[in-house]
């Protein structure tokens, strides 16, 4: 009787659906000062620190029919403008720039009908700095995008979010957490809470592809100090045996100056194999005064792009996505073709056993995701190697896969058979199925 009683309360706490609660978020910008896609951004992120919960962000048109399909109640309008603004700093004179306008209003859903609620407006303030030339006087820069996200976290503070029970399967990508030594002294003993942060935010953030990431531990690293740049330092964590072959392990690094690029003006903010197993990030500085939010914010991100890259995720050749291939402002959208091949590839590590099954499934989305063969193939057999294994020479059938497939087979056993060239069955599978290729493809 004990038991049974013990196992139906169980059945009732796995039974109760997760609390989250969320809101619906459009975005109107009256000048380009800040693109739409970096506002919505900002507004996503701003949203996720005081509600620890991801927004839905709405398109411009009719949004009452999506608030209706997925149950929510409450739209809020973010509107930016841009004015004139001056100020004068102690011995500089004085300065004028742009200044962010943001005005928010509340609608509430009540029927087929959206009803104005409440609203309210934030004037923004100039965000100044001194610059730091390489040469010449140093000016003062106003910098409008760190002065917009301080005005916008300041515009949700009134945001209430309903409550809404929500039960998404997200599936768990397994990660580990590893930080080195200049990273656990910069953050001392915070650093595992830290670190936790900045990986909480990019789990929420790829659950656009239907993912989650989940920590499975946290290691020290001793990251080797001699090195010249972010891909040196990813082979040298490579190289340091790891705990748990299934997962992806994300090492974080405070060595920034490997991070910055001599004669670019970018600075390199991580590292991934793609695909692969092992992830690198730089710790980024930011501006002097920034609230740390922001921080996790831009950190967040650029955990998310190196995970997608880690699960063979190329590039997107368009602005303000996460996998943009430069990060010009605050970033939060997954593109369909990002959220497709970053969920079937966590699907062929993570939610499969059967290789047959997961190479098909990985071919498919090669071909119709991704443009260059050599990026097909890196998908089809890195993803297969880091989950269920390439299937055992003569366990599939060439006829049974497309060209594609079996060209990634193909190249696979003849990696393998390099090494051990006395092995007949992988020479022969390499040719039936580089065969079974070379028949199969389109001329
Ligand atoms: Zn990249």
């Amino acid at each position: 009787m004990t038991r049974l009683a013990a196992s139906t309360s169980l059945w009732f706490l796995c039974s109760a659906p997760a609390l989250a609660g969320t809101v619906a978020v459009q975005v109107e910008v009256h000048q380009d000062e800040v693109p739409s896609p970096a506002v919505e951004a900002m507004v996503w992120h701003a949203l996720f620190d005081r509600h620890g919960h991801d927004a839905v962000i709405l398109d411009a048109d009719d949004p009452i029919r999506r608030m209706r399909a997925e149950d929510l109640t409450t739209l809020y309008r973010f509107e930016v403008s841009w004015s004139p603004l001056t100020a004068r700093l102690d011995g500089r004179g004085i300065i004028g720039s742009l200044a962010p306008t943001v005005q928010v209003e509340e609608y509430q859903l009540d029927g087929a009908a959206l009803r104005p609620f409440a609203h309210w407006t934030i004037q923004g303030a100039l965000a100044l700095y001194d610059e730091i030339p390489s040469q010449g006087e140093p000016a003062i820069v106003s910098l409008p995008q760190i002065a917009l996200q301080e005005a916008i976290g300041v515009a949700v503070n009134p945001v209430m979010a309903p409550i809404w029970y929500r039960e998404d399967p997200f599936l768990d990508v397994p990660v580990e957490l590893v930080a080195d030594e200049e990273y656990r002294s910069f953050y001392g003993s915070r650093w595992k809470e830290v670190a936790d942060l900045r990986l909480r935010r990019a789990s929420v953030m790829l659950r656009q592809a239907g993912i989650q990431l989940e920590v499975v531990g946290h290691h020290s690293w001793t990251s080797p100090d001699d090195l010249h740049g972010l891909s040196d330092l990813l082979d040298a964590l490579a190289a340091t045996p790891r705990e748990r072959p299934d997962s992806i392990r994300i090492a974080f690094t405070q060595q920034t100056d490997l991070a910055t690029v001599p004669d670019r003006e970018v600075e390199d903010v991580g590292r991934a194999y793609r695909p692969g197993s092992d992830v690198l990030v730089a710790d980024q500085a930011m501006v002097p005064d920034h609230a740390p939010a922001w921080d996790e914010a831009e950190e967040a991100s650029a955990i998310t792009h190196e995970v997608l890259h880690a699960l063979g995720v190329t590039h997107l050749e368009a602005e303000y996505f996460v996998m943009s291939p430069t990060k010009a402002s605050t970033v939060h959208r997954l593109a369909p073709s990002t959220r497709a091949l970053a969920q079937t590839a966590a699907h062929a590590r993570y939610a499969t056993s059967d290789p047959v099954h997961a190479v098909a499934a990985l071919g498919a989305a090669a071909e119709a995701w991704l443009a260059e063969p050599e990026s097909q193939i890196d998908y089809i057999m890195g993803n297969l190697a880091a989950g269920p294994g390439v299937p055992p020479p003569g366990w599939v059938a060439p006829g049974s896969l497309s060209a594609l497939t079996n060209a990634a087979i193909a190249r696979y056993y003849l990696q393998l058979a390099e090494r051990d060239p006395d092995n007949t069955a992988l020479w022969q599978s390499a040719l039936a199925h580089s065969r079974a290729a070379s028949t199969t493809s389109e001329p």
